[in-house]
């Protein structure tokens, strides 16, 4: 089978072959033109790319705006330019899939932190969305959107699923078929302060809105008046539950701290778990060694970044991500967790999060430096980690961010 993505990278192949058989004889003026074999040269770097658990030093070759090769010792004088990542990691773009997009300007400061892919965690209901989805056209990199229930989108103090009136189920479906092309699914906010005793009654109207589309549901957990497998058990494959390290009551675990068999039966019959860091109860360093002690990762690792959190307890990704590594979770695991778990778990970022080739070439440079670095969870408490990730350069589509 052809693949969409083999299809366009052989179609690109036979471009080229024609464009340098008409030039034969132009040769080597042909060369100095410009029409070198590759746009961009990312050389020496060390290449972590799970997807093909790859962990070795690599250049990596970016030509029409795909990886073209991932190889030793590439020849610089095939690139027409070249990018020195000596000493660096070379990793696919990161996809952050919650993060909220309530500004124009918020895409392109995600980009800033070599997050190529995201996806906005319902900031916007029926009322708002027609802005998010604005921002989210005009973004420099690729963004996503998942429509809140409740009309309002997020409301807070009140809580936006308190008046479970605020749900309008045709009217999301017409929201979410005005813009099929952006939204991707739909949240629910499940939390006591949120949705009170509504939170089941919300969720199954979430899947009554995506019910004719069969897209996913995130829902935000934690402290909920119904306990965490009654709403697990309102889940389909393919949903995502957010802040799944978030403190009791309603947790991920059980009163000794065992993970719940309804949460591992979750997991087991597709349903994704991911961190989205957040300022509130989402996180604490006691609920996440409990789950890696365990065995129960995340799927995937976000920021829930907004526009408070850019300056408290979440920055980045890449320091959401270095909070993992303090916790002892391996490099290579800590990147697919925001690369190729996270484009499988978001179906339009399906065939992303890989430096395969024939690939769209997002990637993102970092440095893993080392020395001492203070990280927070959602309580405050400070933890001093031995490593911490910095976004050195990032490549949307083969082209070089901000260089
Ligand atoms: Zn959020």
């Amino acid at each position: 089978m052809v693949t969409r993505r083999q299809f366009l990278h052989q179609t690109g192949a036979a471009g080229i072959a024609v464009l340098a058989g008409s030039t034969v004889a132009a040769g080597l003026q042909t060369r100095q033109a410009g029409t070198a074999k590759y746009d961009l040269l990312i050389r020496g770097g060390r290449v972590i790319d799970p997807s093909r658990r790859l962990d070795a030093v690599r250049d990596v070759a970016i030509s029409g705006g795909r990886i073209a090769a991932v190889e030793s010792n590439l020849a610089a004088a095939d690139a027409a330019s070249t990018l020195d990542a000596a000493g660096k990691l070379v990793v696919p773009g990161l996809i952050d899939v919650h993060a909220h997009v309530r500004t124009k300007e918020m895409p392109a400061i995600c980009l800033s932190h070599g997050v190529t892919s995201l996806l906005d965690g319902g900031s916007a209901g029926i009322d708002g969305i027609d802005d998010v989805v604005g921002y989210a056209k005009a973004a420099p990199n690729r963004v996503r959107v998942l429509l809140n229930i409740a009309r309002t989108g997020i409301l807070t103090p009140e809580g936006e699923l308190n008046d479970i009136s605020r749900v309008d189920v045709e009217g999301a479906r017409k929201a979410i078929e005005r813009h099929r092309d952006v939204i991707i699914g739909v949240k629910a906010r499940l939390s006591r302060s949120v949705a009170g005793k509504n939170d089941l009654e919300a969720l199954r109207r979430a899947q009554a809105i995506v019910a004719p589309t069969k897209l996913p549901v995130m829902v935000h957990m934690g402290d909920t008046v119904s306990p965490l497998p009654a709403i697990l058990a309102l889940l389909k494959p393919g949903d995502i539950v957010t802040h799944l390290y978030a403190p009791p009551p309603h947790g991920i675990f059980d009163e000794s701290g065992r993970v719940l068999p309804e949460v591992i039966a979750a997991r087991k019959r597709g349903i994704w778990f991911d961190v989205g860091n957040g300022r509130i109860a989402h996180i604490t360093w006691a609920e996440a060694e409990r789950g890696l002690k365990q065995g129960f990762l995340p799927d995937t690792i976000s920021t829930d970044l907004n526009e408070t959190s850019l300056t408290d307890q979440v920055f980045d990704l890449p320091n959401v991500l270095s909070k993992f590594l303090m916790l002892g979770v391996p490099l290579d695991q800590v990147i697919a967790m925001a690369t190729v778990n996270a484009a499988r778990a978001v179906a339009p970022f399906k065939g992303l999060g890989t430096l395969g080739v024939g690939a769209t070439a997002d990637v993102t440079v970092l440095e893993l430096r080392q020395g001492n670095f203070e990280f927070v969870d959602n309580e405050n408490t400070k933890r001093t980690g031995k490593q911490k990730l910095f976004t050195t350069a990032k490549i949307m589509g083969g082209k070089r961010i901000g260089a």
